[in-house]
């Protein structure tokens, strides 16, 4: 049987909101049920939104919730470190690969220039994109902007008339068609690869065996999917759970309360409530029964018995939890 290693990948670009921590508890749980581990990495590549303090913030809020995990950054005495910053010179072996196989190419088009041929594809009625201008560049037009001095990207090579099927844990099929994505950065002009390149490295050479994540990433998994067809890697099971609103059905913000873990850590809520109410936002038990112990949780958690229908973040039953509990 195949190792089960699951991991949750936060970009520490502010406090641990509360869809992340589900996620995070989503995958802790799988993890434990199945007797798997769980890695935690820090996806830093935008290193302007990056911050130190909002790692910190991120394993603070994971302990107070009693998220462990088995492999990960280095705070004393504790496993690491997985940050995709430290992680560069992996990915370039892989970038190297990609171009020499023509599955990637440099591309110096400037921001204006994109921006043209974006509103071209807009004007024609189709989806805006790079047009893929720089696939076949010569030898001469490449020494010219050399010379120019502009600094290059690197972009994925799109394959035309594709479709991308996910057989996704929650959802059930996904079909993406490959025509209208355009050509994709996977390095920037500063050298830094970007999430959906480095996350399709590091879920492979961790041996992720699923990927439990947010709706908001399913557009984005196509885009993983050919990078992975690409290095000759085999996919993992995807799983992507559904969005969280607020009570009046919009999408959870600062408007409906408390967003981030620390200000219920702050508040004097109990973790293990709210733990028990992360837990239910997607995930149904079955039954009447709505307090559990972690352990029973672990027990019952399973992706099939998790909606694809958006949670509804409501407040008084956290309460009612917390006051319960
Ligand atoms: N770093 C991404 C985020 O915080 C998560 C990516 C993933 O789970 O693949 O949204």
């Amino acid at each position: 049987m195949e190792d089960v290693r699951l991991r949750f990948a936060p970009s520490p670009t502010g406090p641990l909101h509360i869809g992340g921590a589900r996620s995070a508890l989503f995958n802790f749980l799988l993890a434990r049920k199945l007797g798997g581990k769980l890695i935690l990495r820090i996806e830093d590549t935008d290193r302007e939104r990056s911050s130190r303090e909002s790692e910190v913030n991120i394993y603070e809020s994971l302990k107070w919730l009693g998220i462990d995990w088995d492999e990960g950054p280095d705070m004393p005495g504790e496993y690491g470190p997985y940050r995709q910053t430290e992680r560069l010179e992996i990915y370039q072996k892989y970038i190297d690969s990609l171009i020499e196989k023509g599955h990637a190419y440099y591309c110096y088009c400037s921001e204006e220039e994109i921006e043209e041929q974006r509103k071209e594809f807009s004007a024609k009625g189709e989806l805006p994109r790079y047009n893929g201008t720089c696939r076949n560049l010569t030898e001469e037009k490449r020494n010219q902007f050399i010379k120019e001095g502009r600094k290059p990207v690197v972009r994925f090579k799109v394959p035309e008339n594709q479709m991308v099927t996910i057989d996704d844990m929650v959802r059930g099929t996904v079909n993406f068609e490959t025509n209208g994505i355009g050509d994709y950065v996977i390095v920037k002009s500063d050298g830094i690869p970007t999430y959906n390149f480095a996350v399709v490295v590091d879920d492979y050479t961790m041996k992720i065996s699923h990927i439990v994540r947010a709706e908001e990433h399913l557009s984005n998994t196509p885009r993983q999917i050919l990078v992975y067809n690409a290095l000759g890697f085999e996919t993992p099971k995807f799983a992507h759970v559904s969005l969280i609103l607020g009570s009046d059905r919009t999408k959870m913000s600062k408007r409906h309360g408390a967003t981030s873990v620390v200000q219920y850590m702050e508040k004097g809520y109990l973790p293990e409530a709210v733990v028990n109410f992360l837990a239910l936002l997607g995930w149904s038990p079955g039954g009447e029964e709505e307090i559990f112990t972690v352990e029973e949780i672990i027990e019952r958690f399973s992706l099939d018995h998790v909606s694809k229908r958006p949670a509804v973040f409501d407040m008084d039953k956290l309460d009612w939890i917390n006051g319960t509990y």
